[in-house]
């Protein structure tokens, strides 16, 4: 099930890119700005914009343990027809061959981006789409590296590329913020930097949680160890909280989102990385 198609991207991987996100994610990492990929399934969701207040989609929400949930009759009643599903299912060899015939104007560099929520979290279909697009487009994955040692290691012979997030190093921290423990992530990537395959490694970083000084300088020791010599940050976008609302879900993100982010060029280049700010 997919959430979103977006053309012409040019942050998702190398050249000009399609990324398509597919639903469903194992972490809950506080700053997620694309909540709506979190959950597997179809979601109903709800656009602030135009909203006359009459509550009738609260009126015809089911409630839930998570609060109320949206209905079809939510959609239905919903004078100024703001809510709507988010995720459709997409059979891979119908998304494919819409993908291929981008091929020619994505060039050799550009391509397709599997992107999520976590792409791994639909395997099957991710390995479905990437069999088919072998050898006639580039392909990247952007993942949070966090599945089973089996399943990455083919994901390595079946793309071409990989956008690899790394978080957090202390796995306490790491645990408290994204709900997994980060081992299985770092032994990912190091199967990743042995494999010889292309990849990126981006951190995002969030006020008092990555962009400490203390992370980076883990980050970089780990880095270091392991050959990166680039790193793509992604500082926390102040707009992330939104989208909670869309979902009928109140936002707790468990650190400041008003702080200053730092970047700390300065522990990057003691170790002789250097770093793009996306
Ligand atoms: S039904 Fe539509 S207009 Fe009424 S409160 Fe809900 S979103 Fe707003």
């Amino acid at each position: 099930m997919c959430f979103s198609i977006e053309e012409f991207s040019v942050y998702d991987g190398p050249g000009i890119r399609t990324s398509v996100f597919l639903k469903g994610c194992p972490l809950r990492c506080t700053w997620c700005h694309n909540p709506e990929g979190q959950v597997y399934g179809r979601q109903i969701v709800r656009s602030p914009n135009g909203c006359i207040g009459c509550n009738n989609c609260i009126k015809y929400a089911e409630q839930t343990e998570n609060g109320p949930a949206f209905t079809e009759k939510s959609i239905e009643n919903c004078p100024g027809g703001l809510l709507r599903y988010c995720g459709e299912e997409c059979e891979p060899g119908e998304l494919c061959e819409k993908l291929l015939k981008n091929a020619s104007i994505l060039g050799k560099v550009g391509g397709v981006t599997f992107s999520g929520g976590e792409p791994f979290a639909q395997r099957d279909f991710l390995f479905e789409c990437l069999g088919k697009l072998k050898g006639k487009m580039h392909t990247a994955i952007q993942t949070c590296g966090y599945t089973d040692a089996d399943t990455f290691r083919q994901a390595l012979t079946l793309c071409d590329f990989m956008l690899f997030d790394i978080k957090i190093m202390d796995d306490d921290l790491h645990r408290k913020y994204t709900g997994v423990s980060n081992e299985r992530i770092l032994e990912n990537f190091i199967q990743l930097k042995n494999s010889g395959l292309d990849f990126v490694v981006r951190i995002p970083l969030i006020p008092g949680v990555s962009d400490t000084e203390s992370n980076i300088r883990q980050s970089c020791e780990f880095f270091k160890e392991n050959g990166v010599d680039y790193v793509e940050l992604l500082p926390y976008n102040k707009m992330a909280g939104g989208k909670y609302k869309m979902l009928s879900r109140s936002y707790d993100p468990k650190f400041d989102t008003e702080a200053q982010v730092h970047l700390h060029p300065e522990i990057f280049s003691e170790y002789g990385i250097k770093t793009a700010v996306l």
